[in-house]
């Protein structure tokens, strides 16, 4: 029997759940005779989340399962307990609240039976919905995550894709506690198509994402796949030394030239105040990747499960 195991991480999905489930089944005739397994990962979710993974579970216990993690551990996290989890030859992950349309389910498929893909992606070519701000930042992330990184990404690219077994085999072989899955999923190469869709608002819920949490997952993001940053750092340094340089030969000039006085209070305290206010700048960024190799050395583990079935 072939299978096509569908990892779904949910934090607060209750609303969601039922929906996903009933969409997604719909779609399994289309599938050329693959079996869903279902792997939902409740990351521990607040509402009665856990209660409808049970409940579906009682349902349909051949094909759903569940993992349950005894807290919040974000959904990095929760997509390597699925891919851990994951018995399909082929194996997909997706969003619980709809935004990644099941009805491309086929046609994924198809590329990696017929035109010999190893992933399909998705990627989407509007923000339709989504506030100013948000778009224009995340665009410049992508921008700048591919001058700096070596793991290219395309814009708007999602979670949502579908994977040959070896390519799992391969993500899961990162065992990084720092995980961003984007660049983890194109660090590991391998053939890959994107498809595009339009955006689309979630069928019910609300996103659990703030633009700080957004914006913390990027400088995430740019601190686990480059150290051009910590290059950054050294340029300031370097750049402000040479002005440095500059200014003295310009004093010793004038001293020459004009005699000794006593004005320039203010020029003095400026460049105090910017100078020290770049090497505070450029500690932080030493202080990050400080943090990241603190928190690796640890070997905690990446979830903890409270159930499973
Ligand atoms: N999610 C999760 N843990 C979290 C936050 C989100 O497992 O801490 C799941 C969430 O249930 C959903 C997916 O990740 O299935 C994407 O989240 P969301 O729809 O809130 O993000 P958006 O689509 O707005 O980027
Ligand atoms: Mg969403």
């Amino acid at each position: 029997m072939n299978l096509i195991s569908i990892i779904v991480p949910c934090y607060d999905e209750e609303q969601t759940i039922p929906i996903f489930y009933k969409t997604v089944s719909e779609i399994q005739p289309l599938l050329r005779g693959y079996q869903i397994e279902y792997i939902f990962v409740d990351d521990g979710s607040h509402d009665k989340t856990l209660a409808e993974l049970q409940q579906l579970h009682e349902q349909d216990s051949e094909n759903v399962h569940y993992i349950s993690f005894s807290r919040n551990f974000g959904k990095e996290a929760a997509l390597y307990a699925g891919l851990q989890h994951a018995n399909g030859d082929l194996i997909a992950v997706m969003d619980a609240d709809l935004q990644d349309p099941p009805e491309q389910l086929p046609e994924m498929l198809t590329s990696i039976l017929n035109e010999g893909y190893d992933v399909v992606g998705t990627r989407r070519v509007n923000r339709k919905g989504e506030p100013f701000l948000r778009s224009f930042f995340s665009i410049l992330f992508y921008k700048l995550m591919n001058k700096v990184s070596d793991a290219q990404m395309v814009q708007g690219v999602r979670d949502f894709r579908l994977m040959k077994r070896q390519v799992v085999d391969s993500i899961l072989e990162m065992r990084e506690y720092n995980r961003f899955s984007k660049g983890i999923f194109t660090w590991v190469g391998f053939k890959t198509k994107y498809l595009e869709y339009q955006n689309r608002d979630r069928v019910a819920g609300e996103t659990s994402w703030s633009f700080w949490k957004l914006f913390r997952y990027s400088i995430e993001g740019l601190v686990n796949f480059s150290d051009v940053p910590l290059l950054i750092a050294s340029f300031i340094g370097i750049f402000s030394f040479f002005v440095a340089i500059l200014f003295m030969l310009f004093i010793i000039f004038r001293k020459l030239v004009y005699g000794g006085s006593v004005n320039g209070w203010a020029s003095l305290v400026t460049i105090i105040l910017g100078v020290g206010g770049l090497q505070l700048f450029c500690l932080g960024i030493v202080g990050k990747y400080i943090g990241n190799i603190y928190l690796e050395t640890k070997k905690r583990p990446i979830y903890i499960v409270k159930e499973h079935k």
